[in-house]
């Protein structure tokens, strides 16, 4: 069912709510205060915030940051992204300390047009993560309309991403959760084949149902990272000390069952006694020795991966193929970042998401030849699984 969008509401004058993903890690700065160290989330959000003071809105935005547990802690205070973003948009971007309450209020009635406000982290009151109505309807207090822009964090039912949404007239969708639901529909819905997914990190059991998804509408599906030695394992091979969910053997038999040959697995395997930077590594074929653990995907695997991903229509992918973060298990990450790049230039359409995966694709460098970078992990696997998003479903319909 389609949902309203920024399009759908003349925000002139009104307070708009706009949820956004401001959900960013963080460095420490030399002085010691926090500073955003990767703002793709942010800068994804800034053509709704644009929007909306271009067109004379005043922007009071919310976001969760990390896992407080529903308390105040100040290394999670969004205070140094309201100074980022302030640079970014090359406006003053006000913050409050509180994020509901009759002083958040005050504030905001006083706010002119085509200003903005920053609140404090959503998930410093327990009511945010309970999805708790009086939360919700404090939030609600807020605004004239609410504008869900925060995709990434689409698939849980909470106050700020769902709630709110049933205390308020008007609830729409944001610029970039119009542009990521357009994208996945794409590759959900009606793909062009040959689909090529790949799905890899660090376990099958995060990503099960989008397999069992996939295996429906992928010709192919490349797997990799440490969810492959369930698979090999469940399949009687031997894989040492490899990363393995054993209450996960008899899904992942049935599923590769299932999915009648299109489930590829790694051939070869970069092994190591430990993922250590300094361990000593060797590429094996086949089975794994008792004392070694598979950390990346050999050359002979990547050479067959290679070659799907080069003739495919449409690829997808999330989870990295292996311990990416240790330069010497990294190669078969960038060498498929370097593989769908390729596609994409060939005239595939491509999406890659996950957080982990997101990371190692700026690292390769090949972020910009990618038709779609999904800033949603977990959303992105519900969506793409079929699964209801809360965040969306909560939107008025169009
Ligand atoms: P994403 O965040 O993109 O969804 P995941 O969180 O599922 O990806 O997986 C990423 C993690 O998986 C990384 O930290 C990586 O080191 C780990 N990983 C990948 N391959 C292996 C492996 N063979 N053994 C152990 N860990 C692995
Ligand atoms: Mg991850």
């Amino acid at each position: 069912m389609s949902k309203l969008t920024l399009d759908d509401i003349d925000v002139r004058g009104k307070r708009v709510l706009i949820r956004v993903d401001f959900n960013v890690p963080l460095d420490t700065a030399a002085d010691g205060s926090p500073t955003v160290a990767d703002d793709t989330r942010i800068r994804a959000a800034l053509p709704t915030i644009r929007h909306v003071l271009d067109n004379g809105g005043k922007a009071i935005l919310i976001s969760h940051l990390g896992r407080p547990g529903g308390q105040p802690t100040p290394d999670l205070s969004l205070t140094c992204v309201a100074d980022h973003l302030g640079t970014l948009l090359d406006e003053r971007v006000r913050f409050s300390s509180n994020t509901v309450g009759d002083t958040v209020e005050e504030v905001v009635a006083a706010m002119g047009n085509g200003s903005v406000i920053l609140l404090e982290n959503t998930r410093f009151d327990p009511g945010e993560k309970a999805n708790d109505e009086t939360f919700a309807q404090a939030l609600a207090a807020l605004a004239d309309v609410y504008v869900n822009d925060a995709f990434g964090a689409a698939h849980r039912a909470h106050a700020s991403t769902a709630g709110v949404a049933q205390f308020v007239d008007t609830a729409v969708m944001g610029r970039l959760m119009e542009s990521e639901i357009e994208a996945l529909t794409k590759v959900r819905d009606e793909p062009e084949h040959p689909m090529v997914a790949i799905l890899g990190g660090a376990k099958v059991s995060d990503k099960l149902g989008t397999l069992r998804a996939l295996i429906n509408t992928a010709d192919d599906l490349l797997i990799g990272g440490a969810m492959s030695y369930t698979f090999l394992k469940a399949l009687g091979h031997e894989v040492g000390k490899s990363r393995v969910e054993d209450d996960r053997l008899d899904a992942a038999e049935s599923l590769h069952e299932d999915a009648d040959g299109r489930i590829h697995l790694p051939s070869d395997h970069v092994v190591a006694a430990s993922p250590d930077a300094d361990a000593e590594s060797s590429v094996v074929e086949g089975d794994i020795a008792d004392d070694r653990m598979g950390l990346d995907i050999g050359p002979a695997t990547l050479d067959e991966y290679r070659e799907l991903i080069s003739g495919a229509a449409t690829v997808v992918w999330n989870g990295p193929m292996g311990v990416f973060e240790v330069e010497q298990f990294a190669n078969g990450t960038m060498d498929i970042a370097k593989s769908v790049a390729e596609a994409t230039q060939h005239g595939a359409f491509s999406v890659v998401g996950g957080g982990d995966s997101v990371s190692a694709l700026n690292r390769s460098g090949h972020t910009d030849q990618i038709s779609h970078v999904s800033t949603g992990g977990g959303a992105m696997l519900t969506f793409l699984e079929g699964a209801p998003l809360p965040g969306i479903d909560a939107l008025t319909d169009a």
